[in-house]
């Protein structure tokens, strides 16, 4: 047998696309290593410290000795946390057997779409959609189905467009508010609307709120299982401790869901991973209930909003590039389609990658919306300096003013 001989491998591995993002993170930092400097635009993580509180609290896990294993779905003091925070934050009630804590929310969603995924099932997924959950669906055996939102919809999906979507083999619907790409929120009008067209349907929803707490202009998170006891029992909530309380590496996550269906997804991790990290648990324990941790998020969200306003008038004042104003999560969805069929240098530009790809010659690093179902933009992190988003956007700028 030659490894070479991909035919000999897993069919459904060869549908699965690498991560875009990750790649283009990856290219950057190994321009940067080289000496040169680059701005990057790519991060999907918060560029804080994780709280000392946090640190001290795992810190004093491992003194104690807390090193093995625990129940696979996660010790009870946490889930009973995670209880009181969904009831605090979302007003739902849900029971410590309802939660099931994973390595993070993208191993919760891999969780989620494996449990109710039969093969040739449909996902409705609303695009741009973050890069991840096609391939989720895909892994599971499952057919993503894409549905268009536009910036003139504010990047959210309607009510009529969901109710064409849906047929008999619509199996579920992924909704990820606010979003990553495009940092829309979908406001508490905006889901009864889906509500309503959802209560008539058999189909499950996976609700990502992973940034729930990353919300500006006064908008409020709304969780949709929150709104109609008939979805809340189809419903499975997505959350984790990585973007609200910096913790990306510490991969942790959870997911609350129907007893039966939490059943399930705690047999699938207990073969796949035994039990979420020990020590960050103990860790998460503290993120969610010392009173520091809204300390820190209010310090944090204040920060990406003064560079959020900053970025999204900056774009909006360079010629050819546009964004409709994001009121969550930490990126700016970036209209490039003016630039498309255009030169640069000679050269003509075909699409986000070909856009991206030049930019890295111009010292920027970005993400092409291709990667999330749109080729018209680019995806702007403003997870990184104030400094460095003035300077980024200054290369874009004088790029820009060369394309003709
Ligand atoms: N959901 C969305 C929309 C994300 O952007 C991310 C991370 O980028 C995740 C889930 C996964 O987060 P983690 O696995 O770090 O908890």
């Amino acid at each position: 047998m030659s490894l070479k001989n991909t035919d000999l491998l897993a069919a459904r591995a060869g549908t699965i696309t690498p991560s875009l993002t990750l790649a283009i993170t990856a290219k950057a930092k190994k321009l940067k290593a080289e000496g040169i400097s680059i701005i990057g635009f790519g991060a999907g993580e918060p560029d804080f410290n994780t709280p000392d509180y946090i640190i001290e609290a795992c810190k004093k896990a491992l003194d104690k000795g807390l090193t093995k294993y625990t129940e696979s779905s996660g010790i009870l003091d946490l889930k009973k946390a995670i209880c009181e925070k969904f009831k605090k934050d979302n007003n739902l009630n849900y029971t410590p057997a309802n939660i099931i804590v994973s390595n993070g929310a993208k191993h919760s969603l891999f969780n989620a779409v494996s449990a109710i995924i039969n093969d040739g099932d449909e996902v409705i997924i609303p695009s741009p959609y973050w890069l991840t959950y096609p391939e989720l669906v895909k892994m599971a055996g499952g057919v993503p189905v894409f549905v268009e939102t536009t910036e003139e919809n504010g990047f959210r999906l309607t009510a009529s467009q969901l109710k064409a979507a849906i047929n008999e083999k619509t199996k579920a619907i992924i909704l990820n508010s606010p979003s990553n790409p495009t940092g829309s929120i979908y406001s508490e009008e905006d889901l009864k609307s889906l509500v309503s067209v959802l209560e008539e349907s058999e189909i499950f929803i996976i609700s990502d709120e992973i940034y729930e707490k990353l919300v500006y202009n006064g908008k409020k998170h709304v969780s949709i299982a929150a709104l109609s006891e008939k979805l809340f029992k189809k419903t499975i909530v997505v959350n984790g401790m990585s973007k609200s309380y910096s913790m990306t590496g510490w991969r942790m996550g959870y997911l609350a869901a129907p007893k039966e269906i939490a059943e399930v997804i705690d047999a699938i991790q207990s073969h796949a991973t035994s039990n979420p990290n020990t020590m960050t648990q103990y860790a998460a324990i503290a993120a969610l209930t010392d009173a520091k941790g809204e300390e820190f998020l209010s310090e944090m969200v204040k920060t990406f909003d003064s560079r959020r306003k900053f970025m999204f008038e900056k774009v909006n004042s360079i010629k050819n590039l546009s964004a409709i104003e994001p009121n969550g999560a930490f990126y700016v969805m970036v209209n490039i389609s003016k630039l498309i069929g255009k030169t640069f240098n000679g050269s003509e530009i075909k699409g986000s990658l070909d856009l991206t790809e030049k930019l890295l010659d111009a010292r920027v690093a970005v993400i092409p919306g291709i990667a999330f179902g749109d080729d018209n933009f680019i995806r702007l992190s403003y997870a990184i300096s104030l400094e460095d988003i003035a300077e980024g956007l200054n290369r874009i700028e004088s790029f820009v003013k060369q394309v003709i």
